[in-house]
């Protein structure tokens, strides 16, 4: 039995781990990875007191710390959570389950799929939904990138530099990017643009051979060979297991009060999972140091918690 479950492992759930850990809360955090959407930045430059650095070593940062202060750490994707009398029982989709007292949801988002034949059958050998975690094995190969926003236009400049050829497509003709990135993607003489088309098919028995792409315009479909798939066509969050809890906006965020209070006493909601404005690692940090903080004086019955430095 933990005092305290955190589900996510991102800016969000490490820092309320480090948080709940110093408040001697026995601390369990759940996550399918270690660092979560920071991990996809190569160059964080807007996160305070540590000079610009690859979201991936920040995050490690973080682990470092809630582990060091006592934080236990499973990998595993949580897919239903019970209450159970004065108990949370949180199962994960391995069939392992846990029980705690308190719980901080800080699953943060999800990466959007495309929903096209062979994603699923390929997701994570060969179709991959973050360019920096997997590009180093498309040394010399082919690869495409799919999507029109600034991470798509960033994953395809990056590809380029490892990869031999870039195709990148979009379902436009004109990108949601900057125009100084857009320029430096015109001027790649590795990336190729295929404009005003969507994939229809992954291509592929064992490996992916390559992916089907149709000309929303004309109909017409093609097949491009590539290696490896690279899907940045944004994320969502996915709250359908905690919705019987929780009360949810129409985004499916989980509604939070300023404390990071959810509508069920004993869950708590931190970072990208809450309609909390201007989705940033420093502001899931923070939000999730407040979280805990509200954890504890909850479990504490309103004694433990400093809520003011000034009180
Ligand atoms: C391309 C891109 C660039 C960005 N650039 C910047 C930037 O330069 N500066 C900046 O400050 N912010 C940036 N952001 C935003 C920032 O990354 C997010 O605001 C921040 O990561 C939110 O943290 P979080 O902990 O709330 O959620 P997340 O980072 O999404 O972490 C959620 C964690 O929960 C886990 N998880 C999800 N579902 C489950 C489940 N069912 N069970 C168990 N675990 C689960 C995930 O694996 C992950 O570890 C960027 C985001 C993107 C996508």
């Amino acid at each position: 039995m933990y005092d305290v479950i955190i589900i996510g492992a991102g800016a969000a759930g490490l820092t309320a781990a480090i948080y709940t850990c110093r408040k001697k809360l026995k601390t369990l955090i759940v996550s399918i990875d270690v660092g979560g959407q920071t991990n996809v930045t190569s160059h964080i430059e807007n996160y305070p007191g540590t000079g610009a650095m690859h979201g991936v070593e920040l995050m490690r940062r973080f682990q470092d710390e809630a582990v060091g202060f006592g934080a236990e750490l499973i990998m595993g994707k949580a897919n239903k959570v019970e209450k159970i009398e004065n108990k949370f029982k949180v199962f994960l989709a391995n069939g392992e389950a846990y029980e705690c007292k308190g719980l901080i949801l800080a699953y943060g988002k999800v990466p959007k799929s495309l929903g096209i034949e062979g994603e699923e059958k390929f997701m994570g050998r060969g179709v991959s939904t973050c360019v920096t975690c997997d590009l180093p094995l498309y040394k010399n190969r082919d690869v495409a990138v799919i999507g029109g926003g600034n991470s798509a236009v960033e994953g395809a400049l990056e590809s380029a530099t490892i990869a031999k050829k870039v195709y990148l497509v979009h379902r436009r003709d004109a990108f949601r990017a900057d125009e100084v990135t857009v320029e430096k993607l015109k001027n790649n003489p590795r990336i190729e643009l295929i404009f005003n088309s969507v994939p229809t098919k992954v291509i592929g028995e064992k490996n992916v051979d390559g992916i089907e792409v149709e000309n929303i315009i004309t109909k017409e479909r093609k097949a491009l060979k590539v290696d490896g798939i690279f899907i940045e066509i944004g994320y969502v969050v996915d709250t359908s297991f905690v919705q019987h809890l929780v009360k949810v906006n129409e985004k499916k965020e989980i509604i939070v009060d300023e404390r990071g209070n959810t509508s069920h006493p004993g869950i708590f909601a931190c970072g990208d999972i809450t309609p909390v404005p201007f989705k940033q690692t420093v502001i899931a940090a923070g939000e999730g140091a407040k979280s805990a903080l509200e954890c504890y004086r909850w479990l504490t019955g309103g004694k433990g918690a400093v809520l003011d430095w000034t009180h």
